[in-house]
């Protein structure tokens, strides 16, 4: 069948178990997936979204990770002394503010918070999305989504990941109407939702869900009206699990007297601690301090590591990577100071972290991770391009 319209719509956190629980527009989008989380976060999910590329191989984990050597952020170490009292500087309202700063200093033109990294640590610190990575050549040597859209000579759309996502469906339809044929559309609303309420099918979900069912409606609605016909294809990232305790990493590697810097560098995720032993003595006193948490997660094997497209002989992700259980998350973090009542970056293979593809038409059979959306959408542009 001839398809004049193809549409990659991206719904951040829309997992297999709310699709399965709300039964999600299964009459438009018929054909449907349980698809395998990449393991990380956003900042590992959307990379490989747009490259095709595990993060061993586009070198996206962590938003932070520990490489004093690559710091952007050494000229800002300076300032680390005037910020006192931290109370003040750690406020939400503040650090959003000083994130902004930070981000124009630095030249970053990708997506920047600070979240809750301490500033004197920054120093320490490098961070994966210096550059956006829906621009043109924005992936240092890999071609991105853009790179391929626009090799392929056909009329494309990439959604503005900094605008919401009413915005982001209303540009969409104005793109179909102006001719765009390939139209690739972001939207981050829900994430931010299931953060809030991931427990139960509550109502602002549920409203959000008939939010997004409207606007893939309207896709539909202006493709006929341009008498086009529309190929869609959902596509998430991960699920979202809900909260069952914290664990207190820091607290415990800290406890061990080690000086962070000089014995030892961490990254604290929400559900996993990244850590690289710099003293031949820190490596057994951190697996040591973290014994008492065994129970609520683990230190990946290099098996795992390379399973789940991690596994990097530089070790550029950190010597050792402590993953907690799913609903277990590490608080404080230099992801937050509170937990969240829902998160992500658990096990690939646990029940709430898969995500999911929908499609109108049949979706190939091996298409079975996220690293594999990339693939389909160039198999897709293939099919189109004479
Ligand atoms: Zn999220």
């Amino acid at each position: 069948m001839k398809n004049d319209i193809e549409i990659f719509l991206f719904i951040d956190a829309l997992g297999w178990e709310l699709v399965e629980r709300t039964h999600f527009m299964e009459k438009e989008l018929p054909y449907r997936r349980k698809i395998e989380m990449q393991f990380g976060y956003s900042s590992t999910a959307i990379p490989t979204i747009l490259s095709g590329r595990t993060p061993a191989e586009h070198g996206h984990l962590g938003l932070f990770r520990f490489a004093p050597a690559d710091s952007p952020f050494k000229s800002l170490a300076k300032l680390a002394p005037l910020m006192k009292p931290e109370s003040l500087w750690n406020r939400g309202r503040v650090r959003n503010l000083l994130s902004k700063v930070v981000k124009r200093l630095c030249g970053f033109t990708g997506y920047f918070q600070l979240y809750q990294m301490p500033f004197k640590k920054l120093a320490l610190m490098d961070y994966c999305e210096k550059h956006d990575l829906f621009a043109p050549r924005g992936m240092e040597g890999i071609a991105n989504l853009y790179d391929v859209l626009e090799a392929s000579g056909r009329p494309f759309h990439i959604s503005d990941w900094h605008i919401g996502d009413r915005r982001n469906f209303a540009a969409a339809r104005q793109a179909i109407r102006e001719g765009k044929t390939f139209l690739f559309i972001y939207t981050a609303e829900l994430d931010a939702l299931l953060h809030q309420y991931p427990v139960l099918l509550h109502d602002a979900i549920r409203e959000k869900l008939d939010w997004y069912a409207q606007e893939i409606e309207s896709l539909f609605q202006v493709c006929s009206e341009c008498d086009k016909s529309l190929r869609l294809t959902v596509i998430s990232d991960h699920g979202m699990t809900p909260l069952t305790r914290t664990a207190d990493l820091k607290s415990a590697v800290e406890k061990t007297g080690l000086v962070f810097g000089r014995d030892y560098g961490a990254c604290y995720d929400s559900t996993m601690l990244r850590a690289t032993f710099l003293t031949p003595a820190a490596e057994p006193a951190i697996r040591a301090a973290l014994k008492p948490f065994e129970e609520c997660g683990h230190w990946l094997t290099e098996e795992e590591e390379k399973h789940y497209g991690i596994y990097r002989s530089d070790r550029r992700f950190g010597d050792a990577i402590f993953l907690m259980a799913p609903g277990v998350q590490i608080v404080p973090s230099d992801m937050g100071l509170r937990p969240l009542n829902g998160m992500h970056g658990f096990a690939p293979e646990d029940r709430d972290s898969q995500a999911v593809i929908m499609s109108t038409e049949e979706i190939p059979p091996e298409v079975r991770r996220v690293a594999d959306y990339f693939g389909l959408m160039k198999q897709r542009l293939a099919e189109a391009t004479p």
